[in-house]
Parts: C-alpha cells; structure tokens; sequence
C-alpha cells in the first residue's frame, strides 16, 4: 500500500480563486476545520486577471438599477437557458457581496459623491460594474486574502496554531476525489466524498485530505483551446474531477469567445483586451474604417440598441434618453460579427478588427481609466493606445457549461459532500455569460457553497478511505513515468528518482505535442462557428489523442517536473473537451456561445433542454475505447419552468422570442 500523508478537515476547497477563498472563509466562519488547496501561489489565482468589475445592482450611477433589471439583462445574455434561481440569487445577493468585501478592505473606484462607482459593460442596461481601475481581480483576491489572514490570526490567538482551522496548501493539484468507502452508498461512483488525492508540485509528494464536504472552485478550460485569454491553471481538472466521482457536467457545449483578445505579436496572441474599453467609449471598427457592429444587431436586440453612431455617442453622456451602442451587446453577438468580417475580407493587417480609443477619449483620461490595458499594448506589441487604434480578435474566454448543482446550496448533483462554485460551476449563466457577472457569481456562490458544505460536514459522519483507492490514485498519477507498463508502485511513492521511457514495442508520445494537437484540434473543428461534419472528426480525434496520451511519457522524476504535470492535466482536457465536442454535436441550433453554421438559427424547442455529460464507463481512466461511443454519455433534460413572477419581469412580445409553445400557454 502506498505511503501518503494523510491529514483530516470538515471541508477541502480545491482551488484559491475567488469563487474558493469566498467558500473557505464562508466554512470557517461557520466553524468548519477547512483546507484550501490550489495549483499555483496563495494570491496568484486565474480571478486576479479579472480586469473590468463586478456586476452588482447597487443602482450607485443609475438609481433606476435593481436586482430585477440586473435579473432580466443575465437571462437575455444567456439566451434563457439560464437555471433561473441562480439567476435569481445572483442578482438579490451581488450588492451584499460586494459592499462586503468593501468592509473587509476593498477600495473601490469612487463617484464623485463618493459611492462605489459602477461602469457600463455589455448587455448591462445600467453601468453595474463595482471596479478598481482595470485590475479588479486583483482587489478581489487580495481582500479575500487579507481576510483568510484575519481569520489565521485570531485562530492562533485561540489555539497558538495559524493553521488549526484553515489552511492553504498551495502548489499542489488534487487529480482525484476519494470516496467515504464505510458509507453504505459506497459504489464505483457517486457514493459519499471521502476527501481528495493530490500531490505538492514542488516534490512530487502525494498527500490525502480526508473530509466529509469537498468544494470544488477550479475555474474553466481554456487550455484546451489555442487561442485564449486564460492562465495555465485552466486544464479543466475541477470538471474532470467531478465526472470521475460520477457527478454530471452541465451544458458543456457553451464556450465563450471573447471578442477582443490581441492577435499580434503571435506570442501574445489570445490574451484579453478587457470589455471596459468598449464600456468606457471605444469603437470597432473595419479595414474600411466603418464602425460595422450597426449591420450586426439580432432581431431580439433590435429596440434596445442605437441605429446611428450619433444615437451611440449620446447615449455615454445621457443614457436615459438613448439607445446603447451596438459596440455593447453580449459577447457571443460581438464576437460573432468581428469573425464575419475577418472572413470577408475587411479584418486588419494581422486578422483581427480595429478596436480604437484614441479617437474618443483624452491621452490621460485612457492611462487613468485603462492603465493595464495601455501597458499591455506598450509593452507586449509596442502599440500606443492613446495614439492608435489595437488589433484584436475572438478569444476563448469563459466555459458556461459545469458541475451541474443544485441553485440553492451548490451541491453537485449525484454526490452527497460534493459541492461547486465559480467558473467550474454550470447553470448561472445559460448559454452566455454577461461581463462582470463571473465575479459576482463567485462571491455569490462561493458563499454559499461554503456554507452548505460546513452544514453538512456538521450533521455527518468522518469519512473513511480505504487504502486501495490511494493506491489505484498514486499507479495513476505515476503512469507516465512507465507508461503503458503499469509497472508504476509504492517505491515511488516517496518521490525518489525512477526510470523513464516507453517500454518496447509502443510508441511514446510527449506530452507537449499532444496538448499542442488538442489546442488545435479544439481550435479549428469545435471552435467559434461549428459544423457537423468537423465535430464528428474532431471526436475521432479526440479519441486518437485519447490513446496517444496513454502512451505519454516523461523524464526526469518527480520533483519540480511540468512535462509530468502536464501528462496528468491531459486526462482532463481530453475528458472535458469529449464533453464540449459531444455536446456541441447534439445541440441543433444556434444559442449564446453555440454557434453552428448548419443550424444558425436558435430554436425555441431548444430553450428548455439542458444537456447533461457523464462517464459513461466510470471504472475507466484513459483507456482506449471506440472513437464513435467515447467515454461520455449525453442525457437530455428538461429545464424547470421559469416561475411566473420571473417572467413577468419581461415583455410578452419579447417572451415569444425565446419560449417554446408550450411554456408561453403554460
Ligand atoms: P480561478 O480564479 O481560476 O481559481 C481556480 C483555482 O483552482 C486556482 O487557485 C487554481 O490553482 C486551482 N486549481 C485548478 N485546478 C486545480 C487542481 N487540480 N488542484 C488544486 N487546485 C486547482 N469576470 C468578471 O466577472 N469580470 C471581469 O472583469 C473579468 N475579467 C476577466 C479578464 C480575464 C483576462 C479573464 C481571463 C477572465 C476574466 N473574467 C472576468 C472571468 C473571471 O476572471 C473568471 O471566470 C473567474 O476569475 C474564475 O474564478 P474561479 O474562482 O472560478 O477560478
């Protein structure tokens, strides 16, 4: 049996994002013992990229803002497939969550009467996002830092220890979650979490924390992707994780594009230009020279936003007496419009449009407002924003679809003890999530998953695990030092140097060329616009690579390896990617961040489908199976009717635009 440190809590959070530390503090303040475990630095989460705010309806600019407004703008961005009572929740909490983090130390960009300042973003009606310049994620997590710190001090005032009731174990990455094998509902999956399996990056050294209650808070999966705006956190292990304990994912098929992500130099290539920049007055713009987003305004938009650039322009000095800019509708729209006009040949030097604020703004007032912006033109493509317009481009931002949870307590459907919150989380957002609305979901959410995983930690019993789960965890994450050999065991447990390489006969695969192949391959066949006949080659390839990754091999041993992290990441990728391509083959229309060219349209027999992913062979790691089955299986549900005072929040005319049939007359 394998020899692992083994350490017990009421509650692991897995990972230190926004939506994590929100959960931690949210368990420990209810008095749950709890750990925190992340891949990267403590403060150094994916959420401190978060640039443009978060959107609350604290009304601070437009006193006509309310969580019904706020309620009604998160259901049109996603194209009412939204699971409504996140919704819901979301827009009656944000303001709470957001003057709370005021009182743990937040500053906040003020108004001149000096309240919380709030900006416009897209699909917003009213300017909502609560911001610190263009770095609010980093605020966010220095404030929930700042307060995780509080919270160790008056622990070892109490105890002498800084860490009795929470710690942060960071640079370590769980790659399972372990079952409470004395629970009667033990099973292959889906039974009791018993506590996680992970391994410290620095050493190599594997380490169990048994728990009753696990949150998972891993952020997205962008890495799967070629161009993207997310960090290398993003290899999708929380979904993965999820599928593995036999909990569904949600609406995976819904990736956002974000529209403007840089596109030159190529090594910059992806990473975000924020949304402020068009919510503070920029414009894009053609080869032509013309702002094109007027030609690109969807039927269901059509009465909210200008008809003229002159109606645009008034509407930053007086919102209440103009249509918004095209310039702000949701990202799906805008992202799709830029690539129309690349592939018709207007796009710019380097394949992206213009996005220009030199022309609209002051030289200071750019370096004031944007000033991460300015720098990273500056600095990375040797561009002058306040001089010239920037290139930019669609860019995989977001993934909507998740760990499919319950509204109310973010339980993960399938498995009592398992929770999830933030980005890893499906159902808040629909097929499309408006700007500033992830932040808020994570304070939102986050709270709330920690509160309901310390409740049911407390009215529990301790876990149990048994050894042959930790050993099957530890063969599994040795694997590529011996792949396909199966020769990997206990010796090398410790972390002690091992031979390498691929035994005879088989063909090693490294593994940098296989994410290199999935980044493409997610690229060019389940990207932006998808066709069916390239999502069935991508499956085909997937499972090729699937195969491939089982022959990964990597040097070296276990300390300080990233080839060797790498190969344990593509196991996750490759499960979430099946789970985006099979979805995306399924869904029939287009909606949101789906869009498929032979099925353009949305179709309201589609509104009220939610697509659930799960393992289809549960016992099964990496095996090679057959490419048209895979190893998901995909189940259609209906979604719960929206409650009719929800609805009644909205025009029927507009209502008609969404609704099947039958939930109209319902
Ligand atoms: P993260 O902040 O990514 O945290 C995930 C954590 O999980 C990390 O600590 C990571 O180390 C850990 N982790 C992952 N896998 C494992 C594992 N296997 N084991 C252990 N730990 C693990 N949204 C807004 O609302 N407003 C904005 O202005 C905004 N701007 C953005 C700008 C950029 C450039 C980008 C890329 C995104 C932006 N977003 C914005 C989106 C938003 O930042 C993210 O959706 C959000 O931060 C996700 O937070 P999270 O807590 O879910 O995950």
């Amino acid at each position: 049996m394998s020899v692992v440190d083994r350490q017990q809590w009421d509650v692991v959070v897995v990972g230190a994002g926004g939506a994590g530390l929100r959960a931690a503090i949210e368990a420990r303040e209810r008095g749950a013992r709890t750990a925190v475990i992340c891949k990267s630095l403590f403060g150094k989460a994916h959420t401190v990229m978060a640039e443009g705010g978060i959107a609350a309806a604290m009304g601070n600019v437009n006193s006509g803002d309310n969580w019904q407004v706020h309620f009604r703008d998160t259901l049109r961005g996603g194209k009412f497939l939204n699971q409504w009572r996140m919704a819901e929740l979301h827009a009656q909490e944000a303001p709470d969550r957001v003057w709370e983090l005021e009182t743990w130390g937040a500053l906040f960009d003020r108004t001149r009467d000096g309240r919380i300042s709030q900006r416009n973003f897209g699909g917003h009606e009213y300017p909502r996002l609560a911001h610190v310049g263009d770095r609010t994620g980093l605020e966010l997590i220095r404030t929930l830092q700042q307060k995780i710190v509080s919270l160790q001090q008056e622990d070892f005032k109490e105890t002498g220890d800084y860490e009795s009731r929470l710690k942060v174990y960071q640079e370590c990455t769980v790659t399972r979650i372990l079952q409470d094998t004395a629970s009667d509902s033990a099973s292959a999956t889906g039974g009791r979490v018993g506590g996680v399996f992970g391994y410290a990056r620095e050493s190599g050294r594997f380490f169990v924390l048994e728990a009753p209650a696990v949150v998972i808070a891993t952020g997205g999966i962008g890495k799967s992707f070629k161009v993207t705006s997310n960090s290398w956190e993003y290899t999708g292990d929380g979904h993965a994780l999820a599928l593995l304990a036999g909990a569904p994912l949600l609406n995976m098929e819904f990736v956002q594009f974000h529209p403007t992500g840089m596109v030159w130099p190529p090594s910059v290539k992806g990473i975000l230009v924020t949304e402020s920049v068009r919510g503070d007055g920029g414009v894009l713009r053609n080869s032509e020279g013309k702002r094109f987003m007027f030609d690109y305004v969807p039927d269901v938009f059509k009465d909210k936003y200008a008809e003229s650039e002159e109606e645009g322009d008034r509407w930053y000095e007086d919102p209440d007496n103009n249509r918004r800019p095209p310039e702000l509708l949701p990202r799906d729209e805008v992202a799709r419009a830029i690539n129309s006009e690349v592939k018709a040949g207007r796009g710019s030097p380097h394949g992206g449009v213009f996005l220009d604020v030199s022309t609209r703004m002051p030289a200071e007032v750019i370096k004031r407002r944007l000033p991460s912006m300015y720098h990273q033109f500056k600095e990375l493509a040797d561009v002058d924003i306040t001089a010239e317009a920037m290139e930019v481009g669609p860019t995989c931002h977001y993934v909507m679809g998740g760990i499919a949870v319950e509204s109310e307590t973010a339980a993960a459907r399938g498995v009592p003890g398992l929770y999830a919150a933030g980005e890893v989380a499906g159902g808040m957002h629909g097929s499309n999530r408006l700007g500033g609305n992830s932040l808020s979901d994570l304070l939102v959410f986050g709270r709330r998953a920690g509160l309901h995983a310390a409740e049911y930690a407390a009215a529990t019993t301790r876990p149990a695990i048994d050894g042959t789960q930790i050993d099957t965890a530890a063969a599994e994450a040795l694997r590529p030092f011996s792949a396909e050999t199966g020769e990997a065991g206990a010796s090398m447990a410790s972390g002690e140097s091992v031979e390498t390489g691929a035994p005879a006969g088989t063909v090693p695969e490294n593994p940098y060329t296989l994410h290199q192949e999935l980044q493409q391959t997610m690229n060019d066949l389940v990207g932006i616009i998808r066709r069916e006949g390239e999502m069935e080659q991508a499956l085909e390839k997937l499972a090729q690579l699937r195969v491939r990754a089982g022959r990964a091999v990597v040097e070296g041993h276990r300390q300080f390896n990233p080839g060797w992290h790498l190969a344990l990441d593509l196991r996750n990728m490759l499960l979430v990617s099946e789970c985006v391509a099979r979805a995306a083959l399924e869904r029939v229309e287009s909606r949101g961040g789906h869009t498929r060219e032979d099925h353009p349209s949305m179709d309201r027999g589609w509104r009220n489908v939610n697509l659930l992913c799960s393992l289809t062979d549960p016992a099964d790691g990496m095996s090679a199976v057959d490419p048209a089955q895979g190893r998901i299986t995909l189940t259609r549900e209906t979604t719960e009717p929206i409650r009719p005072d929800l609805l009644a929040l909205f025009e029927k005319e507009e209502l008609v635009k969404y609704l099947a049939e039958e939930e109209l007359y319902e």
